[in-house]
């Protein structure tokens, strides 16, 4: 099992460090990512993996990450859940201020850093929920279910005929 990522922690000193994390941390425990899946026993116990490198890049103190995940959403064609495999990544160039935000090279998206320590996880997340399918669906087909009722429709329109004669012979 992967160790499980800290939650909080102070950036400018983990790019001192060339902090680098690679862990897990439960789905069950990212509250936002948690209200846009379904309800189900694979979203609860599982968990979302990530790597996060700090460092210098290009003079700039940075932060790179991988994010990804086996989620389960709803199937926005029969409700049922549909697996989803989702990855992300992101690249920030860490600043102090605005000013240092507009010198920031065109590669580093910016993310204002504080003294204090500052939430991983909430950047795990964010990465995920935007890496999520705006319409989930199962690609081939829908679940049991939705073919059941198929089949059932299908059914009926099979012995609706013999029916229909039968009314005839009883008057
Ligand atoms: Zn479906």
């Amino acid at each position: 099992m992967q160790n499980k990522l800290p939650q909080n922690v102070d950036f400018l000193k983990q790019v001192e460090r060339n902090s680098c994390y690679e862990g897990v941390w439960p789905i069950a425990e990212c509250e936002r990512l948690k209200q846009a899946l379904a309800e189900t026993e694979c979203n609860q116990s599982g968990e979302v993996r990530a790597k996060l490198k700090f460092g210098v890049q290009a003079g700039t103190p940075c932060l790179d990450g991988r994010v990804e995940a086996d989620l389960e959403l709803d199937c926005q064609r029969c409700m049922e859940p549909v697996s989803i495999h989702v990855e992300g990544g992101f690249r920030f160039g860490l600043i102090r201020s605005e000013a240092e935000a507009e010198m920031l090279p065109k590669e580093f998206e910016p993310f204002m850093v504080t003294d204090s320590e500052q939430s991983l996880i909430e950047l795990v997340e964010d990465e995920l929920l935007l890496s999520l399918p705006i319409v989930a669906r199962h690609e081939e087909q829908c679940s049991e279910i939705l073919q059941k009722h198929k089949e059932d429709d299908s059914v009926q329109h099979d012995t609706h005929r013999p029916f229909a004669g039968l009314k005839d012979l009883m008057n």
